[in-house]
């Protein structure tokens, strides 16, 4: 079996690694990249109104032949390992007969940023993937494993051909909602792994805040048990673990989790993958109406639903009388500050900030300055600690270790055995 990683090697982000054998040829994920070649933010702005020709030629998609739109196909399938945009951002240009195999939370919640999101995939020959059930793509068997991650339903897969074993961690973690499944992959790992692509994004980043997903609930409620004013969530809506810990927070303080129709629509579709996803007619929830989001879904035909998140609606005025109840569901865009201004007497309210702090801009920060709006930090990572990945690497034990998805590879060969670092687009014989 051949390996490459056309990018990861070096970074986070855009992660496409190439499987060949004598017959088959597999991608596992082909995702949009977090930062250019300069190191900066990646803009995707940068991709549009350019041809697959000058995309291939600016090197901005991974040069892989027999993929795209405009070749004869010759990659026989693409496992994509979770639904973050660095992960499967650049399907758009996947020829569309190539079969894409990810998990129903990956399937859905890729179909719900098609919609809500300005980047999307159109439409893709999707197959889903349970967890735990071999497929077989020619030469290669593959068995995915449900892995604890900020993404819902993600992957990692364990893929044998030509008598070799790989396994491809995509992101994970052993501290959130669903750390027992990290447990039980050190305690039960797969045998004989002959190559372990293992992520290592916690690498070069400073200690963690908060511990858990569940030192993050308790803190949530701390705050709420405060019940100055009104208190803002800004979380991204993908992220259900947060999202759980947020409703678990406001049942435990008796107060109202008040989301819009992007994350009701959300909750709604994962219903398919678990039951135990709060929803939007579940108590202590409301749904604060945004025209922006009604529009869109009603433009991708669900007006229906918009009568039936009706029943669960709450207005500016119900969110004024019960506000010092309330834990509101936001973000830093546009539309904050008009929710904002139409908060009576909005002195002493707070913004729980729980994603990574990088994302909180200067710019903000001045804002909720004037508007004497306290934040308060409160987050944990999607990726797995030093700690964690030590026991996974170490359980798992590779014959070659190869770092993926970090900024960070030249530390991995004083943190774990066996390892081999890689470039972007170098041929490694397994
Ligand atoms: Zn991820």
């Amino acid at each position: 079996m051949r390996l490459i990683i056309h990018r990861g090697t070096k970074e986070i982000g855009g992660s496409c690694v190439e499987l060949k054998t004598s017959n088959s040829r597999l991608l596992i994920d082909l995702g949009m990249p977090l930062v250019n070649k300069k190191g900066e933010p990646f803009d995707s702005k940068i991709l549009e109104n350019k041809s697959l020709n000058e995309l291939k030629e600016l090197k901005l998609l991974p040069g892989i032949t027999g993929l795209y739109k405009d070749e004869v196909k010759t990659t026989d399938a693409i496992l994509i390992s979770h639904s973050h945009l660095d992960h499967y951002g650049f399907l758009k240009y996947v020829h569309s007969d190539i079969p894409i195999y990810m998990s129903e939370g990956a399937k859905q919640l890729i179909k719900i940023s098609d919609i809500f999101t300005p980047n999307k995939v159109g439409p893709i020959n999707a197959k889903v993937v349970a967890k735990d059930k071999r497929v077989k793509i020619g030469d290669f068997v593959i068995i995915p494993y449900l892995v604890d991650h900020s993404a819902f339903d993600a992957r990692a897969f364990l893929i044998e051909a030509e008598g070799k074993r790989l396994f491809y961690s995509g992101d994970f973690r052993g501290h959130g909602r669903k750390s027992i499944l990290f447990k039980a992959m050190v305690d039960n790992p797969p045998k004989g792994i002959d190559c372990l692509l293992m992520e290592g994004s916690m690498l070069g980043r400073d200690k963690q805040l908060y511990e858990n997903e569940d030192a993050v609930q308790a803190k949530i409620a701390k705050i709420l048990r405060k019940r100055g004013n009104i208190t803002f969530l800004f979380t991204s809506s993908q992220n259900i673990d947060r999202l759980v810990s947020a409703y678990k927070a406001c049942l435990r303080t008796s107060s109202i989790f008040v989301i819009d129709i992007y994350t009701a629509f959300i909750l709604d579709n994962l219903r398919k993958v678990s039951t135990n996803i709060p929803q939007f007619d579940w108590k202590n929830i409301s749904i604060k109406f945004l025209k922006y989001h009604a529009d869109m879904l009603a433009k991708a035909g669900y007006r229906d639903l918009l009568f039936i998140y009706n029943r669960s609606k709450i207005d500016m005025f119900e969110i004024n009388r019960k506000k010092d109840k309330i834990l509101m569901l936001a973000r830093d865009n546009s539309i904050f500050p008009n929710i904002f201004k139409n908060i009576d007497n909005s002195k002493g309210s707070t913004i729980i900030y729980s994603m990574w702090e990088g994302y909180l801009t200067e710019e903000f920060k001045q804002y909720c300055n004037q508007k004497e709006l306290k934040i308060e930090l409160v987050h944990t990572s999607g990726h797995a600690t030093l700690e964690d990945l030590k026991a996974f690497a170490g359980a798992l034990k590779p014959k070659v270790l190869i770092p993926i998805h970090t900024f960070e590879p030249e530390k991995y060969p004083d943190l774990f055995n066996n390892v081999r670092v890689l470039n972007d687009g170098e041929v490694f014989e397994l």
